[in-house]
């Protein structure tokens, strides 16, 4: 990493160097990060990957870290930070936003413009951009019905590049890859003039809170398994509520989290992956998905 922290530095990249799980993902437990870059501009973007490749370092994109498991070994490599791309402007219907702003920032400058669509998705802990790449929904919407566009940065080409909402074949809780090769720079979401924003965004806000736990986790482990049956109803059905392995537990009010109980690691936390999917397996021969993205090594 000596050679990674040379390029950054000669070309004033922030940047902070082993950082613990306990800062870089909301499950508050997991590995260190070797190098994480804070990049503020799509040159000081490029200089990250730029720094990746020359390396050959692993990278990958991160913004607030709400859906990524390090696993305990640490992810000896680049995670690029998005916070510092954080902006809105407003252009009638149009909201056109940075990805490092918070979906909750964006939801807040939505409802003061009296614009409409995103009430279903206040309280997702995520960054925009994070939020694209993983086709955040709930209750019955997904951030894809709203997007009009997705600015990037391509990875191999090195240049930006805007996607017609028509170029990302979205699906649920996935951008079909589009984003595979490139970072996410910006967003810009066409929403609708509403009446009641506040109301609604409230309303869904309270339901979150009395279905999810409030320790710290990823959200969701799996993925739904079908169309109308969650993962979280077959992990409840099969028993497996307050199972614990070290200091993570499956939660008691919502089977599909696991939440840090105090001290958990990743490998408890997959400790507890591997036994929801082999009882939900066994039982009801449904194999489980997971919705989390698990970075790093063993
Ligand atoms: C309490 C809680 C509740 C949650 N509720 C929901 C919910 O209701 N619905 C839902 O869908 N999710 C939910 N989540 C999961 C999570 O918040 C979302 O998936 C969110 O969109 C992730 O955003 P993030 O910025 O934290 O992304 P991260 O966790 O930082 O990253 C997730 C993935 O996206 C990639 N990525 C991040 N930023 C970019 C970028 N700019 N360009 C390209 N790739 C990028 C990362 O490399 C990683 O693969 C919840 C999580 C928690 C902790």
């Amino acid at each position: 990493m000596k050679d990674v922290i040379k390029l950054l530095t000669s070309n004033n990249v922030p940047f902070k160097t082993n950082m613990p799980a306990t800062l870089i993902s909301s499950f508050r437990g997991g590995g260190v990060t070797s190098v994480i870059a804070y990049p503020e501009s799509v040159d000081a973007l490029s200089e990250c990957l730029s720094a990746a490749v020359e390396t050959g370092s692993p990278y990958m994109p991160l913004g607030n870290g709400t859906n990524v498991l390090v696993r305990d070994g640490g992810f000896k490599g680049i995670m690029i930070s998005l916070v510092g791309f954080r902006s809105i402007s407003i252009q009638g219907d149009l909201l056109v936003c940075g990805a490092g702003t918070g979906l909750r920032n964006v939801a807040e400058a939505a409802e003061a413009a009296g614009l409409s669509g995103l009430e279903e998705l206040t309280g997702i802990p995520g960054t925009l951009g994070g939020a694209t790449r993983m086709n955040a929904g709930a209750f019955g919407r997904e951030l894809a019905d709203l997007i009009d566009g997705v600015t990037v940065f391509d990875v191999a080409t090195r240049s930006v590049r805007k996607f017609a909402r028509s170029e990302i074949p979205f699906s649920y809780r996935s951008c079909g890859g589009a984003f595979d090769a490139a970072i996410v720079t910006g967003v810009a979401l066409r929403l609708r003039p509403g009446t009641a924003i506040k109301e609604k965004s409230d309303f869904y806000r309270d339901k979150r809170r009395s279905l999810q736990p409030a320790a710290p986790s990823l959200g969701s482990v799996f993925l739904k398994p079908s169309d109308n049956m969650s993962a979280g109803y077959y992990i409840e059905k099969s028993g497996l509520k307050g199972a614990r392995v070290g200091g993570a537990e499956i939660s008691e009010k919502h089977a599909n989290f696991i939440v840090n109980r105090g001290g958990g690691t990743a490998s408890d936390y997959l400790a507890l992956m591997s036994l929801a999917q082999t009882v939900v397996d066994g039982k009801y021969g449904i194999k489980l998905k997971p919705e989390i993205d698990i970075v790093g090594e063993e």
